[in-house]
């Protein structure tokens, strides 16, 4: 009854599209819109959490510096969108 392990397990082939975590994915999804349109986000220079243009006080730290360039905001997005809260990643299927 083993005989499906191998090539074909649909979880094991590639660990992006894997539903590993409600919260990774949207983590994914949300790190995606905001590389889509860095112009509507900023960084806080307090906590590094990327927030709207509209906020004036960063809801997570009341830190009130941010960082506006696009490019610092979607490379941030890229590392929220890729962190993995629950430790499961594809170096544990090696
Ligand atoms: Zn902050």
């Amino acid at each position: 009854m083993q005989a499906a392990v191998g090539q074909n397990t649909w979880h094991m082939d590639d660990a992006g599209s894997a539903p590993l975590s409600p919260s990774l994915s949207a983590r994914a999804r949300q790190a995606a819109a905001i590389v889509g349109k860095p112009g509507s986000y900023k960084i806080c220079e307090g906590c590094d959490s990327i927030v709207t243009r509209r906020v004036v006080i960063c809801p997570n730290c009341s830190g009130y510096r941010f960082n506006t360039r696009r490019k610092a905001v979607i490379d941030q997005a890229r590392i929220l969108g890729s962190r993995e809260p629950t430790g499961v990643t594809a170096e544990d299927m090696l």
